[in-house]
């Protein structure tokens, strides 16, 4: 199976091209690798400059700046591929992410300085919302950022940074005016590297994504530049997140769509194989019928979500849709990966298992990107107007 499989309208032949070819990358850089980075807890530099140099960071980055120059479509293939394979841990959603801030909000000589790292993996992203505090209270956060002279002086904290523990460049949601609400966010891109104040905690231990060096971030006077504002004008910040979110969101739901691919490939070669009772598991009424059902929700996610990345290339897909593909692929991949789990027995709850590891990893789909609880009042609150 693959993102392209129905062949939706918006996929051309370079899109075509571009899938076969991060496919057979990821079967040789990635998948040998998988284990290393679950035990690490981190994923090792080379492989980001591996797929830096391969061209699977840039798919959609101008070609001034060092990308080439296609659609988000591209995107969408590299991160559908990587869950199709059974990862979650290479953080590339959110260098994705990082990239399209950059693109869309920065100064052209911010781009200059930031796009090509981002691209070729010299630079990792991260990008910090959440706070010990709050999170799905955005609005809540208190990380401040205070304006002296031709710098910012930030402080306060973030919590649960995917990429944290790496991260050479963070989007750090901060408040530039403690009076001004929504109007006083704004996003301060912070250098590691350059910030004296600024320390990560321990690797986060968690029960999936064990691969990803989730952190958390302090910034005690870190100062940055006042050209590390991004974008030209302070109070933005709110307003960007909230344009981003569709992006955020179906990302969310076409990780779901692969990690499901994934689940259903990894259990029908099971079943076909294991017996009991004198026959094989796939040939029990209820595997067949169990099986029936999670490939129908696969289908029905997969015409879902390619249909929404359509819409967000010719620039329609609204925050309501990009909620629900979020908030269905989310549930849909836990409900299809517990089935598949169920299938393989006992042999499912053990570690060695890729199935097992898919369980776990699934879990926290319902949960970032906003919880699967404020979807739903995103999407009620489309309705009632
Ligand atoms: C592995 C992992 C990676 C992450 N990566 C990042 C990252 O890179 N950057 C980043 O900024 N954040 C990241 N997060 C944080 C994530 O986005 C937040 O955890 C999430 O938004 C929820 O916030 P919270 O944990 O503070 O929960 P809370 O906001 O405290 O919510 C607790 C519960 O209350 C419910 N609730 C809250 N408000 C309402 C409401 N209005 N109506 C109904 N129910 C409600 C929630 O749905 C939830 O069930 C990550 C989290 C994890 C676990």
């Amino acid at each position: 199976m693959s993102l392209l499989s129905d062949s939706p309208p918006w996929a051309s032949e370079e899109h075509g091209m571009f899938a076969e070819m991060v496919r057979r990358f990821f079967a040789e850089e990635m998948a040998p690798n998988i284990d290393a980075w679950v035990e690490a807890g981190v994923v090792g530099r080379d492989f980001w400059h591996k797929a830096g140099a391969a061209g699977i960071l840039g798919g959609a980055v101008a070609e001034e700046h060092g990308g080439a120059g296609g659609d988000i479509g591209f995107d969408a293939i590299a991160l559908y591929e990587q869950a199709r394979l059974g990862d979650v841990n290479w953080g590339m959603g959110i260098q994705s992410i990082v990239i399209h801030y950059i693109a869309a909000y920065g100064t052209e000589a911010q781009k200059a300085r930031w796009l090509p790292g981002l691209v070729s993996g010299e630079t990792i992203g991260a990008l910090a919302m959440t706070e010990p505090s709050t999170g799905s209270d955005l609005k809540a956060i208190r990380t401040s950022a205070a304006r002296e002279g031709n710098l910012y002086r930030l402080n306060g904290s973030k919590i649960f940074i995917t990429n944290g523990g790496s991260a050479d460049l963070v989007i750090t949601v901060a408040r530039t005016d403690p009076e001004a609400g929504t109007r006083g966010i704004s996003l301060i891109v912070v250098e590691p590297g350059e910030a004296e104040g600024f320390s990560r905690g321990k690797p986060l231990k968690k029960l999936g994504m064990k691969g990803n060096d989730t952190a958390e971030l302090f910034y005690e006077d870190v100062k940055v530049p006042l050209t590390n504002l991004l974008g030209e004008e302070e109070g933005q910040g709110f307003y960007q997140l909230m344009k981003q979110l569709p992006w955020e969101r179906l990302l969310i739901a076409i990780q779901a769509l692969g990690a499901m691919d994934f689940a259903l490939a990894e259990t029908v070669r099971y079943v076909r194989e294991r017996r009991a009772f004198g026959q094989r598991i796939m040939d029990f009424q209820n595997t067949r019928f169990k099986l029936a059902e999670c490939k129908t929700r696969t289908e029905v996610l997969r015409a879902f979500v390619t249909q929404s990345i359509g819409r967000l290339i010719d620039g329609t897909l609204d925050a309501a849709t990009a909620s629900m593909a979020k908030l269905y692929g989310s549930e849909a991949q836990g409900k299809v990966v517990d089935e598949c789990l169920q299938l393989f027995g006992g042999y499912g709850y053990m570690a060695e298992y890729p199935i097992s590891r898919a369980y776990a990893d699934a879990r926290v789909q319902r949960i970032y990107g906003g919880t699967n609880e404020i979807m739903k009042e995103l999407i009620a609150r489309s309705l009632d107007v």
